[in-house]
């Protein structure tokens, strides 16, 4: 199986969920947001194709990681090849944060008829979802850029099939110097 990437994986982000992360940045998005940082990513024959098992053998190769993090381009587009790699990359000890434009009852629809999204869903530790809406463009709160996108726990969403809100991220301000210098956001 290959997944189509807008770039090559992101050591050492600590702007893209909580530690610090690798960014795999997908190719292709069909959500157009006005404001988008990445309108390069949203062209589906964009980027270039790669092996899954390419993408295996770099997570082999991280070190002082946390986890991994989905963005793009929207990585819901590719579900079945994300989920492989999130289940490889948590075999390996990450954890697993994804982005996306579309909101967490619109994948649960499309789960219902496509397998590979609630394979995808069942690996992620947290999703940030939604749109990025320039009017609600925030710089009041972290891992998010604009006021509509919620940080929600999956594994406890699945669990007790609603929404749960990661609530620490709730009243979080912006970085402080010092989560900026360690990368951690406790
Ligand atoms: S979902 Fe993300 S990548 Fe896609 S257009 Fe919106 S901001 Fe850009």
């Amino acid at each position: 199986m290959k997944i189509r990437l807008a770039a090559y994986l992101q050591p050492d982000s600590i702007v893209d969920g909580e530690g610090i992360r690798t960014v795999i940045w997908t190719q292709g998005c069909p959500h157009h947001c006005f404001g988008c940082q990445n309108p390069e990513t949203w062209d589906f024959d964009g980027g270039a194709e790669v092996e899954i098992d390419e993408v295996k053998r770099i997570i082999d190769g991280l070190k002082g990681q946390d986890g991994i993090t989905f963005s793009g381009g929207d990585p819901m587009m590719q579900p079945a090849a994300c989920a492989e790699i999130a289940k490889y990359a948590r075999s390996k000890g990450l954890n697993i944060w994804c982005y996306t434009g579309y909101d967490y009852e619109t994948l649960l629809k499309l789960a219902k008829t496509k397998k590979e999204y609630m394979d995808f869903l069942k690996q992620i530790d947290v999703l940030v979802d939604g749109k990025f809406i320039l009017e609600q463009k925030t710089f009041n709160a972290i891992f998010r850029g604009s006021s509509n996108q919620r940080i929600i726990d999956v594994p406890a969403s699945l669990k007790n099939n609603r929404v749960e809100l990661v609530k620490k991220y709730l009243t979080k301000k912006p970085y402080s110097n010092r989560e900026r210098v360690t990368g951690v956001y406790i």
